[in-house]
């Protein structure tokens, strides 16, 4: 028996079949609103119960409901605005459908308008991601969307096309895999990097205490400097294939784009792993938190903060490091050693060695994932 989803109910707006075929002739006389990549990709999410119990993209009371309570209106916790943002004010009524196509022009979806309204950008930034410094990736990335927004619930019509479709899975297909495998617990890992000995420490706390480990990288965007996706997957290839037990980890792409929004976004995940069939999640140190925008461990104390506990179990993690003295990967909560036998793990480090042409060493990176990462480009200033 698997934990059932966030709100209870898994969302499925998919159009199928005979109803899909009557849709999509619909749509050609329809007011079409073009999409970009993002967008398309939450409308996906929307339309598989990814982000269960949203049916769709945000009116203006869930969207300051979110904002200012950290829930829908009459409805569970949410902590992120799901939103289609455009530039300039939509051609289009309210009470009737749109399409949502491509920049290709193909249509991918549809959209029932219930509201056009106007988004204050930068209160809504200093609400959900605490600043509205317009150099901080994830309020950037929001304000470049526009200030205009449409809400309404979605039907999808097709796949949304993008260059990792062979990882991405539905939710109700992951809890399939589960189902088939017999996990009645298992333990998500969300990543949108290449993995180092710290996140190995990780999942085999995972494997550890469950019966089996989601890795659940992001297939979305992502920030300059991040390794790129491929590069990413391949390194868990690595893992999964030659490391790890068989038949224990699912591997699989979540396609949504990181909004770097420190704690609330560790809250975004959570939920969303538990729509695929988590029953537990890890968060770490300073989780999708980008620079040093927020406090390393916010992203720990917002899940007690919340107005009500989520159904998936937080497991809370705190800094992990190579100690010379413990001979091997620990934790604050699993080392007394004094602080300098200790080496801190990150990918800035090990990114710079790889820049400059070296191996990154084995206690930061096992040799087999090493020789799978490519340099990726440097990171920007901040
Ligand atoms: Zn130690």
């Amino acid at each position: 028996m698997l934990i059932p989803p966030h709100g209870n109910t898994l969302v499925q707006r998919v159009a199928e079949g005979a109803e899909r075929e009557r849709l999509r002739a619909e749509a050609r006389a329809l007011p079409a609103l073009t999409a970009d990549l993002d967008t398309l990709l939450d409308l996906e999410n929307l339309a598989t119960g990814a982000f269960s119990p949203l049916e769709g993209f945000m009116d203006r009371e869930a969207l300051w409901a979110v904002a200012e309570t950290l829930r829908l209106p009459g409805g569970p916790v949410w902590p992120l605005p799901v939103l289609f943002q455009r530039r300039q004010r939509p051609r289009v009524a309210v009470g009737e459908a749109a399409a949502i196509r491509d920049a290709s022009g193909r249509v991918l979806g549809l959209l029932e308008v219930t509201e056009v309204y106007r988004l204050d950008l930068e209160r809504l930034a200093r609400r959900v991601w605490g600043t509205d410094a317009p150099r901080h990736p994830g309020v950037a990335l929001l304000y470049r969307k526009g200030p205009w927004a449409v809400a309404g619930r979605v039907t999808l019509l097709e796949p949304v096309p993008h260059a990792y479709r062979a990882w991405s899975r539905s939710p109700a297909e992951v809890r399939a895999e589960f189902a088939r495998r017999g996990f009645a617990t298992v333990v998500a890992f969300q990543t949108r990097n290449a993995p180092h000995r710290a996140h190995e420490y990780l999942h085999r706390l995972g494997l550890e205490l469950a019966d089996g480990l989601l890795i659940h990288p992001i297939l979305g965007r992502k920030k300059p400097g991040d390794f790129d996706t491929r590069t990413i997957l391949e390194a868990y290839r690595v893992l999964v294939e030659r490391v790890y037990p068989p038949g224990r980890v699912v591997l699989a792409g979540l396609a949504t784009a990181m909004r770097y929004a420190g704690p609330r976004e560790a809250v975004f995940h959570a939920i969303v792993r538990q729509n695929f069939g988590a029953t537990h999640f890890i968060v770490g140190r300073d989780h999708a938190g980008v620079g040093d925008y927020y406090d390393p461990f916010a992203a720990h104390r917002i899940f007690d903060e919340l107005p009500e506990p989520l159904g998936i179990r937080i497991l809370k993690v705190g800094a992990v490091f190579h100690c010379a003295a413990c001979g091997g990967i620990a934790s604050e909560r699993t080392c007394g050693h004094d602080p300098r036998a200790r080496t801190p793990i990150s990918m800035t480090t090990v990114r710079r060695l790889l820049r400059e042409g070296r191996r990154p060493p084995p206690e930061l990176v096992r040799p087999e994932v090493a020789e799978v990462l490519r340099v990726p480009p440097p990171d920007p200033r901040p």
